[in-house]
């Protein structure tokens, strides 16, 4: 055996295992592994869990933040217009040099699937070919999805199909829309025919910007899950953000929900940017405009979180972390429980990876690709209280990045008191904590 990793915690299974790994794939995982190995690695106690994974990034515009100038508004349509702006200075070199800079954010932070979306209203496509290079230049560590993305709308810039078209002609792994910010309504929903047209004839998935707004009368989302439903493609099919859904009312919502469970689409919310882009056009009280996760999640729809931008005309913040995602997640959808806690990690794991269909290759058990974080803590609820690093992060057997935890230690009473924020557990509940 090429590497045992020795003593580590798993989600959800109590006592601790060792994990044997054999050309990058996982071979055993079991109380004490014995067998002649090349390479022993002590884990520690610590818990060995899945890579995250992103389900929503704008990786051609991260790191402009102020490039030409900030949003100063706050919403959605002035990040559009200074990223017009900015689009006219790209060079295929700029979105290379950014998008790998915030690809080893994400890397240090143990995400190793990310969906990104390129902004393809641009007759040039610069972007889209920087992020098809990328895409090939990170392949042995990252596996990278391109959703050709119409920042600017199919129907409502000119051209607006043909590049779309063109982008998945030269790789672009999904199909995007943006019905909301279309001219009209009736442009809206023919740009949605566009898009599944298009995903169809090249037999690719669909990840649509929907209704991305707190006007309650924008309801993309329901012609999004019926033609997911009607052409077939059901999972495959993703609707971004749906903010709109935060002001539907009741009876809308619960018609809309027995569509949206029969079309088998998966929901991303992005919590960090909506929670800042919406509710600008409000007096008090100001709506939060995030939308409906818990509720999505208790109905059985797959939602998984994205963190969307990182330093752009949208969010002038951010380092990619997905706990940092899960955790706004917690706050502005009031997923306070202890199973809710818990099911807010999986939203930037497991259920992403269903979003992002690689579900077959993704998991710590047998026969996957060993592909892991490593994390000083007790349980997914202790990941997003403390938001603790990635000791260690490996991509199919090949180490990709280490962290060194910072080391606190407060001086009282004469002695120093080493901080890690942890609490200390009593056996019976860390014994519950693992059940
Ligand atoms: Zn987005």
């Amino acid at each position: 055996m090429d590497t045992v990793i020795r003593n580590v915690r798993l989600l959800g299974r109590k006592g601790h295992f060792d994990v044997g790994i054999e050309r990058g794939v996982f071979v055993r995982i079991e109380e004490t592994i014995h067998a002649h190995v090349r390479e022993e690695l002590d884990g520690a106690g610590q818990l060995m869990l899945p890579p995250f994974i992103e389900s929503h990034i704008h990786l051609d515009s991260v790191l402009t933040a102020g490039q030409p100038r900030f949003n100063e508004s706050g919403t959605l349509f002035e990040g559009i217009q200074v990223w017009s702006e900015r689009k006219e200075t790209l060079t295929r070199e700029d979105v290379k040099m950014r998008a790998k800079e915030a690809l080893r954010w994400q890397v240090a932070q143990g995400i190793l699937h990310v969906r990104t979306h390129v902004d393809v209203t641009d007759p040039k496509l610069t972007a889209l070919q920087a992020l098809l290079e990328v895409k090939e230049e990170v392949a042995d560590q990252v596996n990278l999805q391109i959703v050709a993305f119409p920042q600017e709308g199919i129907s409502s810039f000119s051209g607006g199909a043909e590049l779309l078209e063109e982008a998945l002609r030269l790789g672009a792994d999904v199909v995007g829309a943006i019905p909301h910010f279309e001219y009209t309504r009736e442009l809206g929903v023919a740009s949605l025919h566009t898009c599944f047209e298009l995903a169809k004839k090249y037999g690719r998935m669909v990840d649509v910007h929907c209704d991305e707004i707190d006007d309650e009368q924008s309801r993309f989302l329901e012609t999004v899950a019926y033609l997911a439903l009607s052409h077939g493609l059901k999972s495959r099919v993703t609707a971004s953000h749906t903010t709109a859904m935060h002001s539907y009312n009741g009876a809308y919502v619960s018609k809309l929900m027995r569509l949206l469970k029969r079309s088998e689409i998966n929901i991303v919310a992005n919590p960090l940017i909506n929670i800042t882009l919406q509710g600008r056009f409000d007096h008090y009280p100001t709506r939060r405009g995030v939308t409906r996760i818990k509720e999505l999640w208790r109905e059985g729809v797959n939602v998984s979180l994205g963190h969307d931008d990182i330093l752009d005309p949208w969010y002038a913040l951010g380092t990619g972390s997905m706990l940092q995602v899960a955790h706004m997640a917690v706050h502005t959808s009031h997923m306070t429980g202890r199973e809710e806690i818990d099911e807010t990690v999986r939203m930037v794991s497991s259920r992403a990876a269903r979003t992002l269909g690689v579900e077959c290759e993704y998991g710590i058990a047998a026969d996957k690709p060993a592909s892991f974080v490593l994390m000083d803590a007790k349980d997914a609820f202790d990941m997003i209280r403390r938001q603790p690093p990635c000791t260690l992060v490996v991509s199919r057997g090949k180490v990709v990045a280490r962290t060194s935890p910072a080391s606190v230690r407060v001086i009282q009473d004469g002695k120093e008191h080493p901080v890690t924020f942890a609490r200390p557990f009593a056996a019976r509940e860390e014994n519950a904590a693992q059940s």
